[in-house]
C-alpha cells in the first residue's frame, strides 16, 4: 500500500513554499508501519487522539459539547500526566513564562465550546492597542481598537487579543472534556508505535491505524488525530512530509514585573513589539504589574541573556526597548554591568516614554527560557484515516502571535467537519470526509505562515534600500485608518486572508 500524502494539490502548495527559499528542510517522515500488531484485539475507537495540548483537548471539548458528536467513543493520548493541569491553582503573584496570545475568534469558539468559561479571568489580559516600531529606523505604526470606524467590528470591548498562561488554557480545557465525560483519558502514555491493524473478529481493521501505547494497550482508531506538535509521530506514521526551514532564532521568553499597571484604556492594556535586526522583541501585558516577554534572538545571544544576573537581564530588557541597535550590540559584548551602562546610556537617548513599555523593575525567578524558531507546513493536514491540527500540521514564528490562535482555527473546522460525517451517516475515518478541513485551512494557513515569514525576513535586514523602504511601508500604514483596520481585523483573527 502507498504512502497517502502525495495529492498534486499538496506537491503544488509544497512547490510555491521550495521556490522561496534556499534554506528549506524536506522532513523525511517515518512511513506507516507495515507490521502486524501483536495477536491481541485492539480496543476500538471513533475518534483517537495524540496530543493534549491547547489543540488536542479543545478538539475533544468540541465533540464531547457538540449533541451530534457526543456519541462518538474518544480516547486521548498524553504522554505528559496531565496532573499539574488538572490541579493548576497559580500563586496571584506568579505568571508562567508560557503565554499566548488568544484572538477574539478563538475566545468565541472557546466560549461555544463551553471551555471559556473556566479559563480564570483574573490571569487573563486584553489589549486594545498594539505600538510597533522599527528598531533601525524608528518608523512606527500604532494599532488602536478604540480608534476608526471599524471599532464596532472589533471585541466589543475593544480588545484586538488578550494575553494567557498556555497553562490556564489547556486547565480550563481539560475541566471542560471532564465535565461533558466520555473520553478516556491515558495520560502519562507514551506512544510506542502507530501499525496497521488487521482483519479481526469485530471486522477488517486492516486500514485502521493501531497505536501500541508504552503501558501495553492498544487503541484501533477509526480517525486517529495527531494533536501532537511539531514533532508529531502521527504525522511521521502518515507518511506525510512537511516542509519548512529553522530561522536559526531561538524565542526567549520570561515574565517580567513593570513598574506600574501600565497604560490602560478601560480595562485593556497596550502591546508593544521592536524589530531588531536579530529578531522581534515583545513586551505583552498581563493582569496587575505583570508583563511578558518573547525576545526573538541568535541562540548566542540568548545564551547570553540567560547567563546574566537578574539585574542586569532587566537592563538588558529596558534597553531592547529602549537604545539603537549599535547600543545593543555593544551591552551583548560586555561580560556584566549592562544595567550600569545601558542606564547612562538611556540618559543620552531622546525618547517618547508614551511609545515605549514601561519600565521593567524586576524578572520572576525561573521564568528565563528559550525555544527554537521554526516554520514547518506539513504536506497536507488529511490521509486516510488521519487528520492533523495545531502544531502537527504548520508551525510558525510568534511575532504575529498566530500558532495558537490558527490550532483553535483547525479544531473548529475539523469539529465541524466530523459533525457533517456524522450527521450524514458517512465514516468520519476517509478521506472524503475530512475533505472540507482540508479545503478550509490549509490555504488559509499556507498564506499565514508565508506573510509570518516575508516579516521575519524584512525585519532582518539592517542596512540597504529596504530599511528606507520598509520605514515608508509603516509610515503609509500608520497614515491610513482603513488599512490599519485591516491590520488589526487580521490580528483579531476576524478578517478574512483571501
Ligand atoms: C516563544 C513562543 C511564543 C508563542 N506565542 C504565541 C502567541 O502569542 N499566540 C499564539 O497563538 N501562539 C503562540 N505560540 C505558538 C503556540 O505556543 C503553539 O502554536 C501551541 O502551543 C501549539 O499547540 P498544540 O496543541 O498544537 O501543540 P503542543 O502545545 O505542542 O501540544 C502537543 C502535545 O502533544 C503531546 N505529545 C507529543 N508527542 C506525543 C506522543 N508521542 N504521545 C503522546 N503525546 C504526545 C505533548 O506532550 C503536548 O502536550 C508561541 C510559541 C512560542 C515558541
Amino acid at each position: 500500500m502507498k504512502p497517502f500524502f502525495s495529492t498534486l494539490r499538496a506537491r503544488q502548495l509544497n512547490g510555491y513554499v521550495c521556490q522561496t527559499c534556499t534554506r528549506q528542510l524536506r522532513r523525511k517522515p517515518q512511513r506507516r508501519s507495515y507490521a502486524s500488531t501483536s495477536s491481541r484485539t485492539p480496543e476500538i475507537f471513533d475518534v483517537v487522539c495524540v496530543g493534549g495540548g491547547p489543540a488536542g483537548l479543545s478538539l475533544l471539548a468540541a465533540l464531547r459539547a457538540n449533541p451530534i458528536t457526543s456519541t462518538l467513543k474518544i480516547a486521548l493520548i498524553e504522554s505528559q500526566s496531565l496532573t499539574p493541569t488538572r490541579t493548576f491553582s497559580p500563586s496571584p503573584d506568579s505568571f508562567s513564562n508560557r503565554c499566548s496570545s488568544l484572538t477574539p475568534s478563538s475566545v468565541r469558539f472557546l466560549s461555544d465550546i463551553g471551555a471559556w468559561k473556566f479559563v480564570r479571568g483574573e490571569r487573563v489580559q486584553g489589549y486594545g492597542q498594539m505600538r510597533v516600531w522599527d528598531g533601525v529606523s524608528g518608523a512606527a505604526v500604532h494599532f488602536d481598537a478604540f480608534g476608526g470606524a471599524e471599532k464596532e467590528k472589533r471585541d466589543e470591548g475593544g480588545v484586538v487579543a488578550y494575553m494567557n498562561e498556555n497553562v490556564n488554557l489547556t486547565a480550563a480545557l481539560l475541566r471542560r472534556v471532564e465535565e461533558l465525560g466520555g473520553v478516556e483519558i491515558l495520560d502519562g502514555e507514551r506512544v510506542e508505535d502507530i501499525t496497521l491493524g488487521r482483519e479481526a473478529e469485530e471486522g477488517d481493521l486492516s486500514q485502521w491505524p493501531v497505536v501500541k501505547l508504552s503501558g501495553g494497550r492498544e487503541l484501533a482508531a477509526r480517525l486517529l488525530v495527531g494533536a501532537d506538535g511539531a514533532n508529531s509521530p502521527v504525522r511521521g506514521f502518515a507518511g506525510i512530509e512537511s516542509t519548512g526551514w529553522d530561522y536559526g532564532r531561538v524565542g526567549l521568553v520570561a515574565t517580567l514585573c513593570m513598574e506600574g499597571e501600565g497604560e490602560a484604556e478601560g480595562r485593556v492594556k497596550t502591546a508593544y513589539q521592536r524589530f531588531l535586526p536579530t529578531g522581534p522583541v515583545a513586551c505583552l501585558p498581563l493582569p496587575g504589574k505583570f508583563s511578558t516577554l518573547v525576545w526573538s534572538t541568535t541562540p548566542e545571544l540568548a545564551a547570553k541573556l540567560k547567563s546574566l544576573s537578574p539585574r542586569d537581564f532587566v537592563g538588558m530588557v529596558n534597553a531592547a526597548f529602549r537604545l539603537g541597535v549599535v547600543d545593543l550590540k555593544y551591552l551583548h559584548t560586555l561580560e556584566g554591568g549592562q544595567e550600569e551602562e545601558a542606564a547612562w546610556r538611556e540618559d543620552h537617548v531622546g525618547f517618547d516614554g508614551s511609545k515605549i513599555p514601561q519600565r521593567v523593575v524586576g524578572v520572576q525567578d525561573g521564568s528565563i527560557a528559550s525555544f527554537p524558531l521554526k516554520l514547518r507546513h506539513a504536506d497536507t493536514y488529511i490521509g486516510e484515516r488521519v487528520a492533523l491540527v495545531g502544531d502537527a500540521a504548520h508551525t510558525t514564528h510568534p511575532l504575529a502571535g498566530q500558532g495558537l490562535n490558527a490550532g483553535q482555527g483547525d479544531v473548529e473546522s475539523l469539529a465541524r467537519t466530523i459533525e457533517y460525517a456524522v450527521a450524514h451517516g458517512m465514516d468520519i475515518g476517509v478521506r472524503m470526509s475530512l475533505e472540507q478541513y482540508m479545503a478550509e485551512r490549509y490555504v488559509k494557513n499556507h498564506v499565514l505562515l508565508g506573510v509570518v515569514d516575508k516579516l521575519h525576513k524584512l525585519y532582518s535586514v539592517e542596512s540597504g534600500p529596504l530599511v528606507g523602504l520598509r520605514s515608508l511601508g509603516l509610515g503609509a500604514v500608520d497614515a491610513l485608518e482603513p488599512v490599519k483596520a485591516f491590520f488589526m481585523r487580521q490580528a483579531a483573527g476576524t478578517g478574512k486572508i483571501l
